[in-house]
């Protein structure tokens, strides 16, 4: 059977996600922050920090598969969606829902950087770094360390699944 084990509360996310928009408010005190959505996963955990960032924001989405239907990564990342806009000249934050392997948000830098963007830096709401393959990637602001386990919830899916949980949760299969 196919149940979700509770392991961060709806409290819990939400608190630190404000601890983050407000670290955020203060490093970019004086200016304006473009935030990137990785999609799917990104858009309910963007959404909730934008809303605790006091300087000006400004958003963009982009989408790129890694995984397929099931839970082990494939290694491969393809954008599927590109941005709308340039980023020339923009103080951006890369918003992800769970940095596993690493792949994804290192191919995404790549790309990025050639395009111009005062400066980058990385947002995650989750991270397993127990699971890190790719050495070069550097995280500002990670909303919480977790164990190599497979979860659901705010954002996160299994089988597109999950994604509209209010907290975070382990897929168990029993
Ligand atoms: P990476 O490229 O860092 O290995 O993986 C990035 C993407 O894999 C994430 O943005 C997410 O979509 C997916 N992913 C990695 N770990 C998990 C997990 O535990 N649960 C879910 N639902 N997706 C995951
Ligand atoms: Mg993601
Ligand atoms: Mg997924």
């Amino acid at each position: 059977m196919e149940r979700v084990e509770k392991l961060l509360s709806e409290e819990e996310v939400d608190k630190r996600i404000a601890d983050l928009g407000a670290q955020i408010s203060k490093d970019y005190e004086g200016k304006s922050v473009h935030l990137i959505c990785v999609l799917k996963g990104g858009a309910p955990f963007m959404c909730e920090l934008a809303k605790r960032i006091t300087v000006p924001v400004s958003m963009d989405f982009m989408s790129v598969s890694s995984y397929g239907g099931g839970t082990e990564s494939s290694g491969v990342v393809k954008i599927v969606k590109d941005l709308d806009e340039p980023l020339v000249g923009k103080d951006v934050i890369i918003v992800e829902d769970i940095i596993d392997s690493g792949r994804t948000l290192s191919h995404l830098i790549e790309i990025f950087k050639k395009r111009n963007p005062r400066s980058i830096r990385l947002c995650t709401l989750l991270d397993k770094p127990e699971r890190r393959v790719v050495s070069d990637v550097n995280v500002e602001y990670v909303g919480f360390r977790i164990p190599d386990e497979f979860v659901v919830g705010y954002g996160l899916d299994y089988d597109q699944r999950y994604r509209n949980l209010p907290y975070i949760g382990v897929m168990k299969f029993d």
